[in-house]
């Protein structure tokens, strides 16, 4: 791949003296040095970690960790901790509650209706775990058996993850959204044998309703001890470039890296309420909303709502109900609320956030600016959290007490992480480059396999560059070390031999007033081999008008280049995207090829988006 550098937004944002001084990590200096312990010495660094969660040494543990990354030498693997012995669900309650948090809240509930809410303590969610795993012990759930959980953004949502952990039964989580057939295709790729809904439990043809017997059953479960490297959960990926993967994460590695993390790059303290607006359905949820916080004894808001209902003042509302410290959402969710004007984030304190986090695409400087100045009244730190299904957890990412962050940039890597930037040719990039974004060792909560299919993982991840885990998305190093993820690989424009990212372009389009939103793609053209076509959403109230179109074009032209000046600009009423808030460029790509046959949109949120595009398809 060619070296480019962009025109990314350069301005520094250092986090204030104030925030520092109480930050677990305070300083780069400080961060420098737990890094390189973290890379040279990995088991002195997360023993301490893995001795906090209850992880238990036996005679069995051999090394901390074993690894291999390179198909030439023998079978992809990654263990942390084999033989020692985990329980997530005693480390997140038990735990917790014998360190004296069992009458602190786990969760405060905050329904689609804004009066619709409840309150659940630590010791409340263990008594209702205990109960659902004895009821799933009734059924014939044991260790090691599969179950998928089908359920809305609810309590008792995870009362069942926690109780399949208590017994040592891997879940397999389906986002809510999806239909019958995308949920009986997991069902079936994950052979899970017993299936957890809302209103009840389904084991073969029989249902039982969940509430009744929970409310008869046993409050005594003992917690079932597994293998440090035993199977948590298995979890599908967002299907952004593709046919979603099923990704499994072990228990112990995975444990570590959603408690440090969330512990870090959230900077969570006690008495701190920290609010993930993420489905649990997806990866975020999974580590953001249910395992980090709670392995670390937080009070958490669950949301079961949308950012626009009953208006576009829910979050806002929402962080001033229960004074919420630490936000984390998706630049998807920021744009839209950015489009709908500052008035309205205006009427609500906001006074009690300090942490701002983002997490799913690359955050345009534009609403990273939005972001930082208009929700977090400039004085918030932003972690820009890099990370996939795959990773388990954060990999990419400021610390908010110690990282001068600079808009669009996920920044440095968290500890136990090694990013390199590689060329076409598998060679490591120094200095200010461009590439491939790869990771050249495991941390201990990488992903260990593809469920039921391990040639697919090694295929996916280490084919391309043996020694190294392909993340699938290119990356920039600026000249002060910052990585600045560009976007997937496949995304990657050519246009007349000068390669570009759909990001950069997506973010000079936004800069203009009257644009909300943007996709970029290329598309085949007979000289220039590709050229690009741009999707283009107004801000609410505006027109799209040969104007706005001239206006685009001008500002490509000047801020990249005559070269990456569009051949066609389409009016977007709204973009494709995955249920979990992405947009899919490889729908966008045959849309603008004049394709019809779109290939597997089974997580894509709402079908009649491509209509409308193919009807405003420009030839
Ligand atoms: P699939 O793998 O099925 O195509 P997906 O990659 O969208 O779907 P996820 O695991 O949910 O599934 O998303 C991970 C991807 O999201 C990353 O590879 C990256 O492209 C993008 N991403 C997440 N966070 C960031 C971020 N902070 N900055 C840039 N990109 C991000
Ligand atoms: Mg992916």
């Amino acid at each position: 791949m060619a070296h480019r550098v962009g025109s990314l937004c350069e301005d520094l944002y250092p986090p204030s003296k104030s925030f520092s001084e109480k930050a677990f990590v305070s300083s780069m200096e400080e961060y420098s040095e737990m890094y390189a312990k973290s890379i040279r010495e990995p088991a002195t660094f997360w023993r301490p970690t893995a001795e906090i969660l209850g992880i238990k040494s036996t005679s069995e543990e051999k090394d901390f960790v074993s690894w291999n990354f390179n198909p030439q030498k023998g079978p992809i693997h990654v263990e942390w901790l084999k033989g020692a012995q985990a329980n997530m669900c005693y480390s997140a309650l038990d735990l917790n509650i014998q360190r004296g948090l069992g009458d602190n809240v786990a969760f405060y509930w905050e329904g689609n209706e804004p009066e619709d809410d409840s309150v659940m303590t630590y010791k409340q969610l263990f008594v209702e775990v205990c109960k659902f795993a004895n009821v799933l012990k009734k059924h014939g759930v044991k260790k090691g058996d599969r179950v998928a959980i089908y359920m809305p953004m609810v309590p008792s949502l995870v009362v069942a993850m926690l109780a399949c952990t208590r017994i040592g039964a891997p879940h397999s989580i389906v986002f809510g959204g999806f239909s019958s057939g995308s949920l009986k295709d997991r069902i079936i790729d994950s052979s899970c044998s017993i299936l957890i809904t809302a209103d009840g439990v389904y084991r073969g043809t029989k249902c039982v309703a969940l509430k009744d017997i929970c409310d008869q059953v046993d409050e005594v479960c003992e917690p079932e001890w597994v293998d440090c490297e035993d199977t948590l959960f298995l979890l599908y990926t967002s299907g952004s470039t593709g046919k979603p993967k099923g990704v499994l994460h072990t228990t112990g590695g995975y444990m570590m890296t959603a408690y440090s993390t969330f512990k870090y790059v959230f900077d969570y303290h006690p008495g701190d309420i920290y609010w993930c607006t993420a489905d649990i359905g997806w990866i975020t949820g999974h580590t953001y909303v249910t395992y980090g916080p709670l392995l670390n004894g937080a009070t958490s808001v669950l949301f079961e709502g949308v950012p626009t209902y009953p208006d576009g003042g829910r979050f806002w509302a929402v962080v001033d109900k229960y004074k919420v410290t630490q936000l984390y959402t998706a630049p998807t969710a920021i744009r839209l609320l950015m489009k709908m004007g500052d008035s309205i984030v205006k009427r609500y304190s906001r006074k009690s956030l300090k942490v701002l986090g983002t997490v799913g695409e690359p955050i345009n400087p534009e609403a990273w600016m939005w972001y930082h100045h208009v929700v977090g009244d400039s004085g918030c730190p932003i972690v820009d959290t890099f990370w996939q299904t795959e990773t388990g957890g954060h990999v990419i990412t400021p610390l908010p007490g110690a990282t001068v962050a600079k808009p669009g940039s996920a920044t440095f890597p968290f500890f136990g992480v090694v990013p390199v930037i590689l060329d076409e040719n598998g060679r490591e990039l120094n200095g200010e480059c461009e590439g491939y974004l790869c990771f050249s060792q495991p941390w201990p909560g990488i992903m260990r396999t593809v469920f039921g299919d391990h040639e697919r993982f090694e295929t996916t991840y280490f084919k391309k560059f043996p020694g190294y885990y392909t993340t699938g998305d290119g990356a920039r190093r600026d000249t002060d070390g910052y990585i600045w993820v560009t976007g997937r690989i496949d995304d990657m424009l050519n246009v007349s031999g000068h390669l570009l990212s759909t990001a950069e372009v997506e973010s000079c389009l936004v800069e203009e007033q009257s644009v909300a939103e943007s996709a970029v793609v290329s598309r085949p053209h007979p000289v220039k081999g590709e050229c690009l076509y741009c999707f283009v959403t107004p801000m609410d109230g505006v027109a799209f008008t040969d104007a706005l179109v001239a206006a685009l074009k001008e500002r490509i032209r000047e801020k990249i280049g005559p070269f990456a000046c569009p051949d066609f600009i389409q009016y977007a009423p709204v973009l494709p995207k995955t249920r979990s808030g992405k947009i899919m460029r490889r729908v966008l790509r045959k849309i603008a090829a004049g394709e019809t046959n779109l290939g597997d949109v089974s997580t894509l949120a709402d079908q009649s988006s491509v209509e409308s595009l193919m009807r405003h398809r420009l030839d």
